[in-house]
């Protein structure tokens, strides 16, 4: 599947119909999300008591969460405390402002950056660049997607639409390795992409990361990775700047460890990722090796980006909940049916479909949750016991609430009126008994044309009630 600029959660409807048709796609997702899916079931297993896990990690989001306003103020005064500056963010434009005026400031001219998703929701390297700096993505995943100019396709496996064949292909390209085979191993194209990156690190000005959460009580950023690009990309530029969605706090240390226990089994199946970084403040003078270890400040940006208002709802709220571990996706039919490109917006699956039509606007995205099968896969996978197909339904009200149109007028009438529905139905029958030509009808509006023309109308039984007067007139009643 090629991306374009027209690829939006507004075209969700076509991206995913061209993905679905994309049969080499669907192989290389089948593929992926069943290693992560095989992987993570294993290391479930081995874990004890695995639900009351769960539940204390649940606990702990539900926690959070519910004393938002006074963890994040709390959050502010220990991080500024160890010396790091807080920076808070309405949205998007203000938070690329900030990281770009930092980026100014410190006079930078090579940008190293960890994965982060919530850089990608606010398009930030676009806004570094025009700073005037090189911006380099470290992780290996991103950085083959940043070769290739395409968005992430996933939260935790960025490159997963792409084969190693396609990522050798693009190092060839890219890199200058015209001998690179097509059959290169991972550990052969982890390695080039190691040394193409190795060199950025050591002229890096500014490291820029992501935060998988932020800890209220001691003012800390833990960052979770395994391949070590986290740890380099925070400790060799002399200023680290870590963006987080406010919904990223946990109160305390013990609530983090409780999350970090359940976070990397959900993710990969790993007991715990390679690396686990639990940062504070930026350089001390008495530690040793002072002139050379960590950044000399650090900033922390705290961006809301519209969930201040999602937090509002009732309901809706359980989204803000998830901390990105990926394993709904990967159990998803649709994301592996159409992968992650399809939805037209950083985050995808399950997950995404919720926080694209909670962040974006509801125009642009009213067709993403009616894309969901409601099979409830994502929440049976959720270690956070999520239950997103209720949040779908009430996605789907959200975007039909208002005026029903034509064709709802109609089935309101016809479903409060069963004498008219019969009538209806009779008349459609004496036409055409098998329901065969409706799909083919002329002039049927867009909607429905779609809807059946992906359905064939079932042979419907004779109804009840008819059943009844039948009987009822051979027992002679
Ligand atoms: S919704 Fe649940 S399963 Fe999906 S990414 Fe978030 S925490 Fe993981």
């Amino acid at each position: 599947m090629v991306l374009t600029d027209t690829f939006t959660p507004r075209n969700f409807r076509g991206q995913s119909h061209l993905a679905a048709r994309d049969a080499r796609l669907r192989a290389i997702l089948d593929h992926a999300t069943r290693y992560f899916m095989t992987k993570r079931g294993v290391a479930l297993e081995a874990f004890a008591d695995r639900e009351d896990h769960f539940g204390r990690a649940r606990v702990a989001r539900l926690a959070a969460l519910s004393r938002l306003p006074e963890l994040l103020e709390r959050l502010e005064r220990n991080a500024t405390a160890a010396g790091t500056r807080v920076h808070w963010a309405r949205d998007a434009a203000q938070a690329r402002e900030i990281v770009a005026g930092i980026a100014r400031d410190c006079g930078a001219k090579v940008v190293v950056k960890g994965k982060s998703m919530v850089s990608e929701e606010i398009a930030l390297n676009p806004a570094l660049e025009a700073t005037g700096a090189e911006v380099w993505e470290t992780d290996l995943g991103e950085f083959i997607v940043q070769l290739a100019q395409e968005p992430p396709s996933h939260i935790i496996a960025p490159c997963i639409h792409m084969s190693r064949a396609d990522v050798a292909a693009l190092f060839r390209e890219k890199l200058g390795l015209a001998d690179l085979a097509d059959a290169a191993s991972i550990p052969e194209l982890t390695l080039l992409a190691r040394r193409a990156l190795r060199e950025k690190f050591l002229a890096a000005d500014l490291g820029v990361t992501g935060v998988n959460m932020a800890v209220a009580e001691t003012g800390s950023v833990v960052l979770v990775e395994n391949e070590g690009n986290i740890r380099m990309s925070t400790t060799c530029p002399p200023v680290h700047v870590a963006i987080m969605s406010l919904e990223k706090v946990a109160a305390t240390l013990e609530d983090a460890a409780d999350l970090l226990r359940v976070l990397p089994r959900s993710a990969t199946g790993q007991r715990m990722s390679s690396y686990v970084s639990v940062l504070t403040g930026p350089r001390r003078t008495e530690e040793p090796n002072v002139e050379l270890d960590g950044p000399r400040e650090t900033h922390l940006v705290i961006l809301d980006n519209g969930r201040a208002e999602v937090l509002a709802d009732p309901v809706l709220r359980e989204a803000l909940l998830c901390f990105r571990c990926g394993a709904c996706l990967n159990s998803c039919p649709v994301y592996q049916t159409v992968g992650g490109h399809a939805y037209g917006s950083v985050y995808s699956g399950p997950i995404g479909t919720l926080l694209s039509s909670l962040l974006l606007p509801t125009e642009d995205t009213r067709d993403l949750p009616f894309g969901c099968t409601l099979c409830g896969a994502c929440k049976k996978t959720c270690p956070l016991g999520i239950d997103h197909p209720k949040l779908m339904l009430r996605l789907r009200e959200r975007v039909c609430a208002g005026s029903p149109g034509l064709a709802g007028v109609a089935h309101a009438f016809l479903a409060l009126h069963p004498l008219a529905y019969r009538l209806a139905v009779g008349a459609a029958r004496a036409v055409d008994p098998g329901l065969n030509l409706l799909p083919r009808l002329p002039g049927l509006p867009v909607g429905l044309a779609s809807f059946v023309d992906s359905r064939q109308p079932p042979r419907l039984k004779t109804p009840f009630s008819a059943q009844l007067r039948r009987s009822r007139k051979k027992g002679g009643a």
